[in-house]
């Protein structure tokens, strides 16, 4: 509000107190220049914002339930190794499975016959989700 001001006084200055009306406007169409985010509706990023939030939420409580030790498994994973779109915790307690040795984690026990159908091919897809999580944060 203080830069708005600014704009004020600055338009009061150059243009004269009888242009005020369109410094107002000069000023509004800043305003509007600097809230608007791209082609979005100033109202959708927030929207947007909240739902995350509570997704995030939703998906924490889920790997909260999980062992200590298979909480850091499955939050370098992040992803299900068969539905690598679908969040660990996002379809409620990720689902734990064994494939040669490794503890992998799946978005829901659906998954599980997909992960053992190939599970070369599934624990690849973990390596990846690990390595790209490790490069994001
Ligand atoms: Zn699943």
């Amino acid at each position: 509000m203080l830069m708005l001001g600014g704009i004020f006084d600055l338009g009061r200055s150059v243009v004269g107190v009888s242009n005020l009306r369109c410094a107002c406007l000069a000023a509004l169409l800043i305003v509007a220049t600097f809230s608007g985010c791209g082609e979005q509706p100033a109202t959708a990023p927030q929207a947007a914002a909240e739902q995350d939030n509570s997704l995030e939420a939703e998906i924490a409580e889920m790997i909260g339930k999980l062992d200590e030790a298979d909480q850091k498994l499955a939050l370098e994973q992040k992803f299900c190794a068969v539905q690598s779109h679908e969040r660990l915790g996002s379809m409620g307690v990720p689902a734990k499975l064994e494939l040669d040795g490794q503890t992998i984690f799946l978005c829901c026990e659906g998954c599980e016959k997909s992960a053992k159908a190939d599970p070369e091919k599934t624990l690849a897809r973990v390596a990846e989700l690990k390595a790209a999580n490790a490069t994001t944060n």
